[in-house]
């Protein structure tokens, strides 16, 4: 292949992108048999808490679609993780889902219990912040 080829940047691109969301995913999911064994059906939303993938905008920066990862509330980065535990902007949403699980588990809960043990409280919360609008 002749030097100059966009063809070894888009396979890097590719590789970089996948391992990127190996590694948000196995936040949620550490072990495939777990993934395996929940039976849930997906929702883009969903997909994208579990991936880091879409547009969180974390995800858009590192790809120079948008030039700032930062959340409109200013605390941080806008990643899956500050969503879920530190965004002033989806306060209430947020609220809402801490006040559910604080019925049975301790705040904050791991990404894995979330998503295996609360898929439902999980799939509420992230259909009713609207990410398109932050
Ligand atoms: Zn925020």
């Amino acid at each position: 292949m002749a030097l100059g080829s966009t063809q070894p940047l888009t396979e890097m691109r590719t590789r970089r992108i996948t391992s990127t969301k190996v590694v948000t995913t196995k936040l949620y999911f550490p072990k495939v048999a777990d993934r395996l064994k929940l039976k849930i059906s997906v929702t883009p939303n969903l997909t994208m808490m579990v991936t880091g993938h879409g547009i969180i905008k974390s995800y858009l920066y590192k790809y120079k679609i948008i030039y700032s990862p930062m959340c409109p509330c200013k605390i941080g980065e806008q990643k899956t993780d500050h969503i879920l535990y530190d965004c002033e902007v989806v306060k209430q949403e947020g609220d809402e889902l801490k006040t559910e699980l604080l019925r049975s588990e301790n705040w904050p809960v791991s990404n894995d219990t979330l998503i295996n043990k609360y898929t439902k409280i999980l799939k509420k919360f992230v259909d009713s912040v609207h990410l398109e609008k932050l």
